[in-house]
């Protein structure tokens, strides 16, 4: 973060009472812990904060310290003095519209993807950030606010689902070194991933047991698809974010390059989800659809029956797979 970034934005924080911080629709751990972190920092700034999300908050996340504070809205009900909108490329990713931004007077831009916009008056973008997470403790460090536990896990917690539990390659010695820093304030790392990655709802494992059991392979096998529909999440009696981290099933099979997850959102609307091994820019391919990403994983919104969602994307994944050298041969062992 830069210094010029961090004293606008501790000026706002001075300056001005009421904030709103938003995420992006379907929110997952980045997003989560980032909104969770800044908000109780804000708050110990003696601010007026208000966390809103359109979707409820994931069962996964509801141990999180402050979770209680997130309120779900479809709407704004009052005008804030700042709006911060984190994770998010865009602002429509937050799903409200042109007339809740209006509502609010200063709109600060948080985010990590490349892809993003620039769509606040104030825009504080950095692609090496591993996550949002990593941007909010960098914030902390720049507005000198200390750290207690619960903001630290809070963080903790976006770093870790974004990077795959440091896995991905958007792990950096800097992230580690933040980790670390996290971890000294006493978080229980054991007892926090537990709760963030191995337990879930009977739903859950029910949903990945279906998902799973009719994986497909096509393009030479060098792709993946995987589909939940509304009404395999109604029979598991599953929930839309029990999908996180299925993708990687996907991916985890030996030659696949691509992993492909169609959600279905409603009748004839689909989220579809992108992940690489490396070789091709699933971003690059989402965007074709509207949506966006990283290199390794993206995601888009298209409309159409699934056959022809499915097509549509298959044949674009193809394409790009085709023109880096990706074919039988090369793939024939
Ligand atoms: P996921 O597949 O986990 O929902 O999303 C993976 C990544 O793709 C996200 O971190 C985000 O960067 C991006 N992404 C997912 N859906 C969308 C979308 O509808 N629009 C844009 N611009 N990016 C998306
Ligand atoms: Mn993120």
């Amino acid at each position: 973060m830069l210094t010029e970034e961090a004293q606008a934005l501790n000026d706002l924080v001075e300056r001005n009472e009421t904030f709103v911080i938003l995420v992006h629709r379907y929110p997952e751990g980045d997003a989560i812990g980032s909104q969770l972190a800044l908000g109780l920092m804000l708050m110990k700034q003696g601010k007026s904060v208000e966390m809103l999300n359109y979707d409820k908050l994931p069962w996964q996340y509801k141990f999180l310290p402050g979770s209680e504070h997130i309120k779900i809205a479809e709407s704004f009900q009052r005008d804030y003095d700042v709006g911060i909108v984190l994770d998010s490329s865009d602002f429509e990713r937050t799903n409200y519209t042109e007339s809740e931004k209006g509502m609010i007077r200063y709109l600060v831009n948080m985010d990590h993807h490349l892809s993003n916009n620039f769509f606040g008056d104030l825009n504080i973008i950095n692609p090496q950030a591993s996550s949002t997470g990593e941007m909010v403790y960098n914030l902390s460090k720049h507005m000198d606010i200390p750290l207690n536990r619960d903001i630290a896990l809070n963080i903790y917690t976006a770093i870790v689902t974004d990077t795959g539990s440091f896995r991905y390659s958007n792990t950096t010695s800097e992230t580690l070194m933040i980790a670390s820093k996290l971890v000294s304030k006493g978080i229980d790392v054991a007892w926090a991933n537990e709760n963030l990655f191995e337990i879930g709802t009977l739903g859950r494992i029910k949903l990945w047991g279906e998902t799973l059991s009719k994986i497909e392979l096509t393009y030479h096998d060098l792709i993946s698809i995987l589909t939940v529909t509304q009404q395999m999440l109604i029979q598991s009696n599953a929930e839309f974010n029990d999908t996180e981290n299925l993708i990687n099933n996907g991916l985890s099979i030996v030659g696949v390059e691509v992993s492909l997850l169609f959600k279905e959102l409603s009748e004839n609307t689909y989220k579809v989800s992108f992940r690489s091994k490396g070789k091709i820019n699933v971003a690059k391919v989402a965007e074709i659809f509207g949506g966006g990403g990283h290199f390794r994983a993206s995601g888009c919104k298209i409309s159409g029956t699934l056959e022809q969602v499915r097509d549509k994307v298959i044949k674009m994944v193809s394409k790009e797979l085709e023109a880096h050298g990706l074919t039988t041969e090369k793939t024939a062992n």
